[in-house]
């Protein structure tokens, strides 16, 4: 067997179902990580969930032995702020937790407006029917919806758990009105700006992850290699179906490598 990661220069991980399961690291995943590094290669941490902020996400990693830093982590959010500032975006309602409204608080921008000029969907862990209400009444005065990210559920140890997917679903049943714009993986304007920084090509980036919509859909707009992990929401099953094959497909992340 080759090794996959040959003249590779960057490699994109998927969180959730990818690195770690709920609150359990996946097995070998710190070696792989070391093995990256043992090889020069940069890596970065993708997370399409926008109910943490990016220091949640150090402090997670590190609870489970993997030390990094904030620039790894490459969250669904950013990409949202960053539209924001660049149209000069003051004023949202977030359906967001806390620590999502920290992160667009720190940017400048007011996440509980009355007059908003977008609602923003985030991945809400801390959900209250307020939110919700107010959310409708602003989109049935036809405030642009955007959504952090198109996932339906998100994997948990005991199975999946609605997630944003759906809550589009109830706003579009509810008023009618779906997302102007969804953030996130498979957008590739989350990972654009990093290939840019590292001057890498196509061929020499990979995505892992473990998801079929938003990790396989993102590589093949981006044209790079997939390594399939079903350690998360994907089985052997349904990658077996797939009519393009990923590079890799491993049982996780630690089998990727020979
Ligand atoms: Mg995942």
């Amino acid at each position: 067997m080759k090794n996959p990661l040959k003249d590779k220069k960057i490699v994109f991980l998927d969180l959730d179902g990818t690195v770690y399961l709920g609150d359990n690291l996946i097995p070998g995943a710190k070696n792989f990580l070391k093995n990256l590094a043992s090889k020069g290669i940069h890596f970065y941490f993708l997370s399409n969930n926008s109910s943490r902020s990016k220091l949640d996400y150090v402090k997670k990693l590190s609870r489970l032995g993997i030390n990094t830093t904030k620039e790894r982590i490459i969250l669904s959010t950013d990409g949202v702020i960053d539209f924001l500032i660049r149209n000069k975006v003051k004023d949202t309602y977030i359906v967001g937790t806390r620590s999502m409204m920290d992160m667009f608080e720190e940017a400048g921008i007011n996440p509980c407006s009355d007059s908003p000029e977008y609602v923003v969907l985030g991945f809400d862990t801390e959900l209250v029917y307020e939110k919700l209400r107010k959310a409708a009444f602003f989109l049935l005065k036809d405030i642009p919806l955007l959504a952090t990210h198109p996932d339906l559920v998100c994997p948990t140890p005991e199975g999946p758990i609605p997630d944003i997917g759906a809550m589009l679903s109830l706003f579009e049943k509810a008023t009618g009105k779906k997302a102007r714009k969804v953030f996130g993986k498979p957008n590739v304007e989350m990972v654009r700006h990093i290939m840019k920084k590292h001057q890498a090509t196509n061929r020499e980036v990979v995505m892992v992850g473990d998801r079929i919509y938003t990790d396989m859909e993102l590589a093949n707009r981006l044209k790079c290699d997939f390594f399939l992990v079903l350690s998360g929401e994907t089985s052997a099953e349904e990658a077996a179906r797939l009519k393009k094959k990923p590079a890799v497909v491993a049982e996780n992340i630690g089998k990727i490598l020979p």
